[in-house]
């Protein structure tokens, strides 16, 4: 990902960068051009290798529910909801949450995808169940 002219007398730092592409519906992760793997949560380091080689990179997208919780709230607070980690394909893992089934029907081992929902005007990635998943 490039930043506009304009806006590169003050780079963005990674997280800024990321939260920007998850605002303009787009979910990206970096890779590393030193060791050739994925990097989550952004950084400006490579913690594998330490290169400073990382690039943006839109991943498949896929991925599986690593463990799961359920956060409990009153109904008037907006129900329960359902707390994942996920182990994305490129091999890293993320906080996130699965959505479009009851909170604690997610279990270990399902097929998900990412999806970049809005909450409060601002991109929230999410993940839905991958029906498609072999
Ligand atoms: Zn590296």
């Amino acid at each position: 990902m490039t930043v506009p002219d304009h806006q590169a007398a003050a780079p963005l730092g990674a997280e800024a960068q990321y939260r920007q592409a998850l605002d303009q519906g787009r979910f990206l992760i970096q890779h590393c051009a030193g060791c050739d793997r994925a990097v989550f949560y952004p950084r400006m380091i490579c913690p594998h290798c330490g290169a400073d080689k990382l690039a943006w990179t839109a991943p498949d997208g896929r991925g599986e529910v690593y463990s799961t919780t359920v956060v409990r709230r009153k109904p008037e607070a907006g129900g329960d909801y359902n707390v994942a980690l996920i182990d994305l394909r490129e091999g890293v893992r993320l906080m996130s949450r699965v959505e479009g089934l009851a909170p604690d029907a997610v279990h270990i081992g399902m097929a998900v995808r990412a999806q970049v929902a809005r909450q409060d005007g601002r991109g929230l990635l999410v993940f839905v169940p991958n029906k498609e998943a072999p």
